[in-house]
């Protein structure tokens, strides 16, 4: 039995991964076309997602990583900074929001503040996973991948204390269901 196998029960495998980020990348697809997509990433969770997801976008895609994190305890304010900024301007862009999960929705709600005072031509949001039983804000999800209930998950990018983000599918850690 590996590591993570002995830590970790899996929830969504690989091939459940694979074909939610095929869906979303043939959806994605459809919508775009003629236009230059620019997603952007956001760190570190949503990596593993966002590298496949660009591999199933059939079209012109430039990529961008922004990094965020929540200041600690005001998980009810939806504080959130910025640790890691884009590298290019944003105006007149079509913006694709890629995260690994939407729980409160209070980071996705900052991010589209923020991003939008960058006058973008158009801002869509993608997520990989969405807890709807947490939501405290309602955010804008227009490509979702795979709805889950109130279950803390690690993997496919996803930490607990900066570990599991490296297991190839979607996971909770033992003891902990
Ligand atoms: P929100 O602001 O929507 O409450 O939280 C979004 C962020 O919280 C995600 O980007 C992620 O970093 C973290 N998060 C929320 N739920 C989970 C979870 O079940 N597992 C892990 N590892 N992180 C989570």
């Amino acid at each position: 039995m590996s590591y993570a196998q002995s830590e970790v029960d899996v929830f969504i495998d690989v091939p459940k991964l694979n074909e939610a980020v095929a869906r979303l990348g043939a959806q994605i697809t459809r919508d775009y076309q003629g236009k230059e997509i620019t997603v952007i990433a956001i760190m570190k969770g949503a990596l593993p997602f966002a590298m496949d997801l660009l591999r199933n976008i059939n079209g012109p895609v430039s990529l961008e990583v922004l990094g965020c994190s929540s200041y600690q305890g005001t998980e009810t304010t939806g504080e959130v900074r910025i640790t890691y900024d884009v590298t290019k301007p944003l105006a007149g862009r079509h913006l694709l929001v890629v995260e690994d999960i939407i729980d409160t929705g209070l980071t996705m709600k900052f991010l589209l503040e923020n991003l939008q005072a960058r006058h973008p031509a158009s801002i869509k949001v993608c997520t990989l996973l969405e807890k709807p039983s947490r939501a405290k804000t309602k955010v804008q999800i227009d490509y979702k991948g795979l709805v889950i209930e109130d279950k803390f998950v690690v993997g496919y990018g996803l930490d607990f204390d900066e570990k599991y983000r490296n297991l190839p599918y979607i996971g909770v850690i033992k003891g902990t269901d």
